[in-house]
C-alpha cells in the first residue's frame, strides 16, 4: 500500500506541476478528493495490482462518457470540435501508462442546449447538465465554463471531470484530480 501511495503521490505531483491554466479545484478540496479516492479504491485488488506492477497485460481500462454542450440550434459554441479532447486523452494516457491506467471513450453525446453552455455552478442549469451521466463510467462534461467562476478552465473530482479548456494544458490535470 505504501508503494501504491507513493506512486499516486508522484503522479499527482507531476500532473499538478505542469498545468498553466486556472483550475477550479482548490487545495483543500484536492486533499479531500485524494482521501475519497483512496477510500473508494484502496480495496480494489485489480487497481492495486495494476498500479504496483503495470505491464501491457495488466492495464486498468476505464471507460469515459463524454457530454459536449453546443448551442440549441446544434452549432458549436467556443469549443469548435472534439478533436483537441481526443488528443488530450492520448496525452493523459501517456502519463497514466506509468501506473497502468488507460482511459477510453465509450459514449459520446452532443447536448444541444444553450442554457447549459455557461451556467452558474450549482444552479438549476448546471445541475440539469450534470444529470446527463452514465453509470460505471467516468463522466466528462464539456461546455464554455461557469459564469460564477470566470476564467476557470476545468474542475475534476470523484464524480467526474468538467472542462472548458479541452487541450493538453488542462485535461491531464483535471483527470489527475479524478
Ligand atoms: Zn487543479
Amino acid at each position: 500500500m505504501k508503494k501504491l501511495l507513493l506512486l499516486f503521490s508522484l503522479l499527482f505531483l507531476s500532473i499538478y506541476g505542469f498545468s498553466q491554466n486556472k483550475c477550479g479545484v482548490d487545495a483543500a478540496f484536492t486533499e479531500n478528493q485524494k482521501k475519497e479516492f483512496f477510500k473508494i479504491h484502496s480495496k480494489s485488488a485489480q487497481l492495486k495490482s495494476a498500479a504496483v506492477n503495470p505491464s501491457p497485460s495488466n492495464i486498468q481500462s476505464i471507460p469515459l462518457s463524454v457530454y459536449f454542450v453546443r448551442n440549441t440550434d446544434g452549432s458549436f459554441s467556443e469549443n469548435k470540435s472534439i478533436d483537441p479532447f481526443y488528443k488530450s486523452i492520448i496525452e493523459t494516457n501517456r502519463i497514466l501508462s506509468q501506473i497502468g491506467i488507460q482511459f477510453y471513450i465509450e459514449n459520446f453525446t452532443y447536448l444541444d442546449n444553450s442554457a447549459w453552455l455557461k451556467p452558474n455552478r450549482g444552479d438549476a442549469n448546471h445541475t440539469a447538465l450534470l444529470a446527463n451521466k452514465t453509470a460505471n463510467t467516468v463522466n466528462v462534461w464539456i461546455n464554455d465554463g461557469w459564469a460564477n467562476f470566470p476564467g476557470n478552465s476545468g474542475f475534476g473530482g470523484v464524480s467526474g471531470v468538467e472542462l472548458y479548456d479541452i487541450t493538453e494544458a488542462t485535461v491531464p490535470h483535471e483527470f489527475g484530480h479524478f
